[in-house]
């Protein structure tokens, strides 16, 4: 069976830019699609950033028990680990990687244990994570306060995770990352 590893951080740490460098890296990695109620930004697409749903489709998910995990991550913004999702890559021969919110991936390693490997991306501080989101762009200033404000609280969680990367320069964060996620899928 296929190994699973679970990337959280707050919103503009780096874990996007860091799953992206380790899914281009011949592991095996395959990105589980997460299911939101976002709406999608720029050039997001249905079944490749994320499965976009209504509200209410989530919601109807939600009772039909097909979630892993979900969270409302932000005021009416639902993201949710399909278990159809996990089982798809793992009936491919896959190794599952995530990016999922902090207590996302608390939740997903509680579930599955030493199967599987979290790391938590940690920004060198909340001045940096803030200047990140505003440099990204993708973002109103209205929700850069809120991730900002959850991102204060998410770093409590830190020490729950079984590797904590800090994303000071890109460049070391990448390849820390990358002997962490080579080490576990080698075990
Ligand atoms: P997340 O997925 O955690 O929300 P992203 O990967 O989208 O974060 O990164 C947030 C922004 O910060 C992006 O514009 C990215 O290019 C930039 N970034 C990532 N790592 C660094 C770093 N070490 N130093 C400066 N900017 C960074
Ligand atoms: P964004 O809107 O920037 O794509 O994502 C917002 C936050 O939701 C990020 O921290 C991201 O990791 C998290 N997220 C994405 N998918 C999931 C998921 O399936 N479950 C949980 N709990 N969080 C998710």
């Amino acid at each position: 069976m296929g190994k699973l590893v679970i990337f959280s951080a707050p919103s503009g740490a780096g874990k996007s830019t860091i799953v992206n460098y380790l899914l281009s890296q011949n592991l095996n990695l395959q990105f589980s699609i997460s299911a939101t109620s976002r709406l999608p930004r720029g050039t997001e697409q249905h079944g490749v950033e994320y499965y976009f749903h209504s509200p209410q489709e989530f919601v109807d998910k939600i009772a039909n028990d097909e979630f892993l995990e979900y969270e409302e991550v932000y005021k009416d913004c639902f993201y949710g680990t399909l278990k159809a999702e996990v089982q798809r890559i793992l009936d491919n021969g896959g190794n599952v990687i995530f990016d999922v919110d902090v207590v996302g991936g608390c939740n997903i390693k509680n579930h599955y244990g030493d199967k599987a490997l979290s790391v938590f991306i940690e920004p060198p501080s909340i001045d940096a994570l803030r200047n990140r989101l505003e440099k990204r762009a993708t973002d109103s200033p209205e929700v850069i306060v809120s991730r900002i404000a959850k991102a204060e609280f998410e770093m409590t969680f830190a020490s729950r995770f079984d590797v904590v990367i800090v994303n000071d320069n890109l460049e070391e964060a990448k390849a820390k990352a990358l002997k962490a996620v080579t080490d576990f899928l080698s075990k």
